[in-house]
């Protein structure tokens, strides 16, 4: 992980390209100039290995802060406390955080935990009267999801999904250079997904936590891709499962799944989505007048991106600062993010899995209705 020393030199070196960024992203990036609107106050609940990232990130937010935890592991309350000076009142865990809807100094919660759990957390946050922030995948099916929209939206909350890439300066260059034209009209995206996981015994290996394999953590960034690189919402799906290890990977638990995305406009979109190979993180799309490639396209970075012009000269971000420093402008302050990043958005990615699912099993191609 860079240093912020890292992250500053960086910055300054790029400094044009930093001014050509929106401002949300400038005032992420540029620390000094003093920023003096109002600060998202946010607590995570579920401190494992992406909660600490988050909270590490924040840590370069002007317009966030990290104010409270949630966690069932009292040990690790007590840390987070220490480290980054949280008070005993903003501390809950996860028989009684529901008192949160009484805690004025939080103003949202970001829930961080295996995804089976994400559906009836948002709606226990919802109902507390706080914003939700929900990892991906938001949840394990689309219906699940609308219920946490409908759930949010009946609270008069707002709910939004850690889509980092969303915030990532490569990603908005390709993406503002398509809408100019400079690719032609697009007709092919290819997304590349995994990697190889570890521990048998782990979460993501249990379909009760999971909701799925491969696709529901690491394949969906090649769904999200395909949609924002594409910049349209498929039509169809077709979808083949492969399965080499069916001692690790249990029913319910995909390994390897293939798919294709059909769109509108008559682009394909041909993407890989697997827990058995490493350093797989290639976006690539084509038109009829150019290309533009992301490799590594969705890791925590540096993302690195060509196309048909050359290399991208675009900054490094944290992601997860920007991305936070986005949210609490949507949140706070009405403001649109790049690429819509909300729970709406996110039941089209788990419609697109239940289809990409339901095809692998049952040899179909499905129609799809976004
Ligand atoms: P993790 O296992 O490291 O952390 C999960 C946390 O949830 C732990 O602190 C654990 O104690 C807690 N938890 C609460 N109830 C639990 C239960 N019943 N069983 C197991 N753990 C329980 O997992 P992670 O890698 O931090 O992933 C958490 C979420 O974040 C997942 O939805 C994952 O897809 C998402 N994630 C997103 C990104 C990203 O780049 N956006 C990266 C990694 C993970």
């Amino acid at each position: 992980m860079q240093t912020r020393r890292d992250f500053l030199q960086k910055l300054t070196s790029s400094a044009i390209a930093v001014s050509l960024l929106p401002h949300w992203a400038q005032a992420c990036v540029l620390p000094a100039k003093r920023y003096e609107g109002p600060v998202l106050r946010v607590a995570i609940m579920g401190l494992g290995s992406y909660g600490t990232r988050v909270a590490e990130a924040m840590q370069h937010c002007t317009r966030a802060k990290l104010v409270g935890v949630i966690s069932g592991t009292p040990a690790k309350i007590t840390a987070w406390q220490r480290k980054y000076n949280i008070p005993a009142k903003n501390c809950y865990n996860y028989e009684n955080y529901d008192e949160i809807r009484n805690n004025p100094d939080i103003d949202a919660v970001y829930v961080i935990t295996p995804n089976a759990l994400h559906h009836d957390a948002v709606i226990r946050v919802a109902k507390a009267g706080k914003h939700c922030i929900c990892e991906k995948p938001m949840t394990v099916d689309a219906a699940q999801g609308q219920e946490m929209v409908d759930a949010c939206k009946k609270a008069g909350v707002k709910l939004l999904v850690g889509y980092r890439m969303h915030f990532e300066p490569h990603t908005l260059e390709i993406i503002r250079m398509r809408n100019a034209g400079e690719f032609g009209k697009v007709l092919f995206f290819q997304g590349l997904s995994g990697f190889i996981i570890g521990d048998p015994m782990q979460w993501r290996l249990n379909p009760v936590l999971s909701g799925g394999g491969s696709m529901m953590d690491i394949g969906i960034y090649s769904v999200n891709g395909a949609r924002y690189m594409i910049g349209e919402d498929p039509i169809e799906v077709t979808a083949e499962e492969t399965k080499n290890d069916p001692v690790k990977f249990k029913p319910g638990i995909d390994e390897t799944i293939q798919f294709q995305l059909g769109f509108p406009g008559g682009a394909v979109a041909s993407c890989l989505s697997t827990y058995s190979l490493n350093n797989l993180d290639r976006f690539f799309l084509n038109g009829t007048g150019g290309f533009a490639e992301l490799l590594p396209a969705t890791g925590y970075g540096p993302i690195e991106g060509h196309t048909n012009k050359g290399k991208l000269d675009q900054p490094t971000t944290i992601h997860q600062a920007v991305q936070m420093d986005a949210f609490a402008g949507i949140l706070l302050q009405g403001e649109q993010p790049p690429i819509p990043c909300d729970g709406e958005e996110a039941v089209k990615d788990l419609k697109i899995i239940d289809a990409i699912y339901q095809s692998a099993r049952t040899g179909q191609k499905i129609a799809l209705s976004l």
